[in-house]
């Protein structure tokens, strides 16, 4: 395997491709190849990379990652020879797409030659496992949140950490140490206790709980379902497996669309046509929202997966072009929002949380500096990159302790597991909320004036 230190140089002056041009015949990747052939090694990616801000070298860089996998489809190289490196420690967060003229869509080339690798190789048993076992099916998620449950309360998920079981069990052993005690009741279990709508009716939507947040952050979800309620929104919320974000970003193309197929035929027994598709977990959003390119050459869900797609919102998103109608109370709380790297690229996705957090009275807002550069947090990055990881979250500290705000507020599960971890180390005293818990206690805010009133 070649060490990465001794790939030539990615900048080495070049002219990118136009459609005029005879492209090589691809050996693979053939559907990203013209894509990466458009990056013009302006450099302009560079400052706004977190890997590159932490570890200033070339294949850290979208041109860096985007040449070599350019100089692997061309056979230059192969794939196997920047694996580690280049392709692991990208972490698909496409913040170099917002600083890239010709919009080179360096994550979606990483996960494309992510998977091809894995196709060449195979892929690792336990990650097989988890992705045609486990994810798909909504009893074997209740099962493994009992079982991680349990062996927090009796004490054997301690044990587990004293001997080294929890190193032993791999990516599942890492999440219980990173997600810390997980509560009782899921969000799907609280979803059946929910208050129907308040005020007029403003329509009916599918409210999608993500299965990582329904199991390590259950009062966030429970947050946002309550706040939608409270708007006047009736809630349909199915059980479903996973939507198949985790096997798109560890390249396992089978377990995405398997997994993606599973979702649609479980929301075509709801009758939900025209319903919207409103969820509040950045990642899984977006990638719902990515289904019909997904699906597309697939006869039978092409038509399904671009309607749900087109019709499916991020919470915050919705919620600000539809307008909040229940009233919010007063909090005296300075935060700041931290971007999941996720949320949609258009303006208003990206303005729709501010504009929430600024209409609750009392709320002092303070920009976060590189508020949408990635925490480290994504998927398993915490546990495959675990130094850059760290030092991506130490930095993303860094410039929450100098907006001196007490809430820092988010909207993405990865974001508010690595958060939280980072806070307990770098900011103890900085809460870190998904954006509708702090709605949520808005709302509650609101009410006990309206009883203080009323008594
Ligand atoms: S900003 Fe885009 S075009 Fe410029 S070097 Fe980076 S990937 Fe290439
Ligand atoms: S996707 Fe994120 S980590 Fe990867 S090259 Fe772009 S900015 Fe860097």
């Amino acid at each position: 395997m070649t060490d990465v230190a001794e790939i030539p140089r990615a900048d080495a002056p070049s002219r990118p491709l136009t459609a005029t041009d005879d492209l090589p015949r691809p050996r693979f990747l053939a559907d990203v190849y013209e894509a990466a052939s458009q990056c013009n090694k302006c450099s302009l990616c560079q400052a706004v990379c977190p890997t590159y801000v932490v570890n200033p070298v070339e294949w850290e860089t979208a041109r860096g990652r985007v040449s070599l996998v350019r100089d692997a489809i061309e056979g230059r190289l192969e794939l196997a020879d920047i694996a580690e490196g280049p392709l692991s420690t990208c972490l698909t967060c496409n913040n170099c797409v917002t600083a890239c003229a010709p919009g080179v869509p360096t994550a979606e080339i990483v996960s494309r030659a992510r998977q091809e690798l894995h196709e060449q190789e195979g892929h690792p048993w336990g990650q097989t496992l988890a992705f045609r076992a486990i994810l798909p099916r909504p009893a074997m998620l209740r099962l493994l949140h009992r079982f991680s449950r349990a062996t927090q309360v009796t004490g054997l998920h301690r044990l587990a950490r004293a001997t080294g079981l929890t190193r032993w069990l791999g990516t599942a052993g890492a999440f219980a140490e990173h997600v810390g005690p997980l509560p009782a009741r899921t969000a799907l279990r609280r979803a059946r206790s929910l208050p129907g709508p308040e005020g007029p009716a403003r329509g009916r939507l599918v409210f999608l709980v993500c299965c990582y947040q329904n199991i390590a952050a259950p009062e966030a979800t429970e947050a946002t379902m309550r706040v939608l309620a409270a708007n006047g929104f009736e809630l349909v919320v199915p059980e479903l497996g996973c939507s198949g974000l985790p096997a798109r970003t560890l390249g396992d193309r089978d377990a995405e669309l398997d997994m993606a197929r599973r979702t649609l035929d479980r929301i075509a027994e709801l009758d939900a046509d025209h319903h919207a598709f409103v969820g509040d977990v950045a990642s899984c959003t977006s990638h719902w929202q990515r289904y019909g390119g997904l699906l597309g050459s697939d006869a039978d869900y092409a038509v399904r997966a671009s309607a749900i797609g087109e019709r499916t919102w991020h919470a915050s998103a919705f919620l600000a072009a539809q307008g909040m109608t229940a009233p919010l109370g007063r909090l005296r709380w300075h935060v700041t929002y931290d971007e999941p790297c996720q949320l949609p690229l258009d303006a208003a996705a990206r303005r729709a949380p501010r504009q929430l957090l600024t209409a609750i009275p009392g709320v002092r807002l303070s920009e976060l500096p590189e508020a949408a550069m990635c925490c480290g947090g994504p998927g398993t990055y915490f546990r495959d990159q675990p130094d850059r990881s760290e030092a991506i979250l130490r930095r993303k500290f860094e410039n929450v302790l100098a907006t001196g705000a007490e809430v820092l507020v988010t909207e993405n599960i990865s974001c508010i597991t690595q958060l939280r971890a980072g806070a307990r180390r770098y900011a103890p005293k900085v809460r870190v909320m998904h954006l509708f818990e702090v709605l949520a206690e808005s709302l509650d805010a609101a009410r006990r004036r309206r009883v203080v009133a009323v008594d």
